[in-house]
């Protein structure tokens, strides 16, 4: 059973007297494991996408089905449950909580998630042991990513959903976090789709799908996968 099946997903946003057709019959299978790379210029519906399979917004028709539920006929209470028990996402600006330090930030998730993972283990595995007592502006903006990774992680989520996650960061950084994505996807079987439109991204992709005014362009096996290591910008 693929962990995400979306079939038939339209959306449309009105303003005033127009409609504006944001996903146009967008059919996706992802396998667990995988880590999916989604491409596409702005505007494309990239974010539209990877906030409507979080359950951040919903969908006009057409199924999301995650482990085997179909997230579109979800209340918003079980929505809610769905977000936090199911997803981990990760922003361009690590949206971290800036009056709680870094294992705060961290614990904060994984208290009200079930299937918790270790919180000490995480801080270990993103590379922050040492920096628990740290506030977020006391971090360097990698830091604060991998503060935000661990965040995610933390839950065990089915899904880890990554917006833009090297946006604001050099290359160098950059390429330090999609490592560190990279080793949290083998180490705790974590799902990744990451969305961009930096075309260096893809090399670190078991599949690329890319997107233009909201339909798929092409889905394709990335059959010249090298490691995050192997990004060049
Ligand atoms: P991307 O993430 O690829 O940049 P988005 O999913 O953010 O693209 O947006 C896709 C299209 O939908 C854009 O043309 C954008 O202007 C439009 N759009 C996004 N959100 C809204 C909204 N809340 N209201 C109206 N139009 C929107």
């Amino acid at each position: 059973m693929s962990i995400l099946r979306i079939e038939g997903v339209q959306k449309t946003y009105e303003s005033g007297q127009t409609t504006f057709q944001a996903l146009t019959d967008i059919g996706v299978r992802v396998e667990k494991g995988e880590i999916v790379v989604i491409l596409g210029p702005s505007g494309s519906g990239k974010s539209t996408l990877l906030n409507a399979i979080g359950g951040i917004d919903v969908v006009d028709s057409g199924s999301i089905i995650v482990n085997g539920n179909d997230i579109t006929q979800l209340n918003d209470r079980k929505l809610v449950d769905y977000r936090r028990e199911e997803i981990g996402f990760v922003f361009q600006m690590y949206n971290l909580i800036p009056n709680l330090t870094v294992y705060e930030n961290i614990e904060l998730t994984a208290n009200i998630s079930p299937n918790a993972l270790s919180i000490s283990e995480v801080i270990e595995a993103v590379g922050l042991s040492g920096m628990e007592d740290r506030f977020p502006r006391e971090l360097s903006g990698g830091q604060q990513q991998r503060v935000s990774i661990a965040r995610a992680v933390v839950k065990a989520p089915k899904l880890l959903l990554c917006d833009e996650p090297t946006g604001a960061l050099d290359s160098a950084t950059s390429k330090e976090i999609l490592q560190l994505i990279e080793k949290v996807n083998k180490e705790f079987d974590t799902t990744v789709l990451i969305i961009t439109h930096n075309q260096a991204i893809r090399s670190m992709a078991n599949r690329v799908i890319t997107l233009k005014d909201g339909k798929i362009e092409s889905d394709e096996v990335n059959e010249h996968q090298t490691s995050a290591e192997g990004v060049e910008w």
